[in-house]
C-alpha cells in the first residue's frame, strides 16, 4: 500500500570518532524514505534549494523509482542545512548548526497523485504543518504515525496536543516520551500518551532498542549489537521507515505486523550507523535485511 512522508530533506555536517563529512545528503525524509523503500514505494513531501542537485536527486531516486519525488518542492535559497557532533562513546550529539534556510516558509502541498495515501509518517516538523498534510489527503488513511522532538514539545506543545488527536503511532524516543508527558516511568507514560489520541506508542531508546505500547500488549526490540557504529545520525529516521514500510507492505495492522515492523525498524537503524550518511541505505540489498532480520529472530528466542 502507498506510503508518504513529510519532513526534512537537508543537507548535514557530520562529525563523530570515526570520522568527519562537511556537507552531505541528509534529513529526516531522506532516512525515511531510504529505509522504507526497501519495503515499499514512498512519497516524499518536502521542500530543498538550490544546492539541491542532479546529484542528490539521483540518491533519492537511485532506488529504482520507488521514491517519489513530484512533492519535494524546489525553492531559491540553500537547503535546511544541520551540523552536530558526536562524542567518544557515540551516545551524546551536540548541534552544532541549524539553518532553516527555505525551511523556514515551507507550506506542506500533496500533488494530486498523493491525495489517495493509506499510510502517512508526519515527519518532525512545525505540529500545524504536520496537521496540514491530514487536512490534505481525500480517503482516510489506514494508519498516520507522527514524529516529533524537543524543540516543538517546549515551543507548540499546544498545537502538537491538537496534531496528536489525528494519529495513531506516536514514534519518539525516551527523553521525548517523559518531557511531553512529565511522567518519568515509560509504562505509565505511555497510559497518558493514549488519552492524547495516539493508540500505539513506539519509544526509540538508542543503543537500547525499542519498545511498542499498545493498550493489548507490549513488545520491545533490542537494537542489533554492532561492532561498530560510524554515524548514528538519521538511526531514528531510518527506524521509522523500516517501521512504517513494512506496515504499509503488509497492508494490516494487528499484532503480528507490529511486532514484525518493530524488528525490521530496528534492522533499517542499525544499518545506517554503519557509514556515514546515508550512504549505507543506498547500497543495501533485500538480503542482507532478510538476513539481519533473522538474526535478530535468533538473537532473541528462548524456551522455557
Ligand atoms: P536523527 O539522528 O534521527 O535525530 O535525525 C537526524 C536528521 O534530522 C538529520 O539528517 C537532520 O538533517 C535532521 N534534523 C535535525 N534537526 C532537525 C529539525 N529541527 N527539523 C527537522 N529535521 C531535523
Amino acid at each position: 500500500m502507498s506510503l508518504l512522508v513529510v519532513g526534512s530533506v537537508a543537507f548535514d555536517g557530520i562529525e563523530t570518532p570515526f570520522g568527519k563529512v562537511e556537507k552531505t545528503l541528509g534529513g529526516a525524509a531522506s532516512y525515511f524514505a531510504l529505509a522504507a523503500s526497501h519495503f515499499t514505494p514512498v512519497r516524499v513531501v518536502g521542500i530543498v534549494g538550490d544546492d539541491f542537485t542532479a546529484r542528490e536527486k539521483a540518491i533519492l531516486g537511485g532506488r529504482n523509482g520507488r521514491i517519489d519525488l513530484e512533492g519535494l518542492e524546489h525553492a531559491p535559497g540553500k537547503s535546511f542545512f544541520w551540523a552536530g557532533r558526536y562524542n567518544q562513546n557515540m551516545n551524546e550529539r551536540t548541534t552544532l548548526t541549524t539553518e532553516l534556510n527555505v525551511f523556514a516558509d515551507f507550506q506542506p502541498k500533496l500533488p494530486k497523485s498523493y491525495l489517495d495515501t493509506s499510510f502517512i509518517f508526519l515527519g518532525n516538523i512545525q505540529p500545524t504543518l504536520q496537521l496540514s498534510v491530514l487536512k490534505q489527503v481525500k480517503r482516510k488513511p489506514v494508519l498516520v504515525g507522527l514524529d516529533s522532538m524537543n524543540y516543538w514539545i517546549e515551543r507548540t506543545g499546544s498545537e502538537l496536543r491538537e496534531t496528536l488527536r489525528h494519529i495513531q503511532v506516536l514514534v519518539i524516543n525516551d527523553d521525548e516520551t517523559r518531557q511531553l508527558t512529565g511522567e518519568h516511568n515509560l509504562t505509565r507514560a505511555a497510559k497518558d500518551i493514549f488519552k492524547m489520541g495516539p493508540k500505539i506508542l513506539v519509544i526509540k531508546r538508542g543503543e537500547h532498542g525499542a519498545l511498542l505500547v499498545h493498550r493489548d500488549f507490549l513488545f520491545a526490540v533490542p537494537a542489533f549489537p554492532l561492532e561498530e557504529v560510524h554515524d548514528p545520525t538519521g538511526a531514528g529516521d531510518s527506524f521509522a521507515g523500516g517501521f512504517m514500510g513494512s506496515l504499509a507492505r503488509d497492508g494490516r495492522v494487528n499484532e503480528k505486523s507490529l511486532r514484525r515492523a518493530m524488528v525490521y525498524g530496528s534492522v533499517m537503524g542499525s544499518f545506517t550507523c554503519e557509514r556515514f550518511g546515508v550512504e549505507r541505505l543506498t547500497t543495501l540489498k533485500l538480503s542482507e535485511i532478510k538476513a539481519r532480520a533473522r538474526h535478530f529472530s535468533k538473537l532473541t528466542s528462548f524456551t522455557l
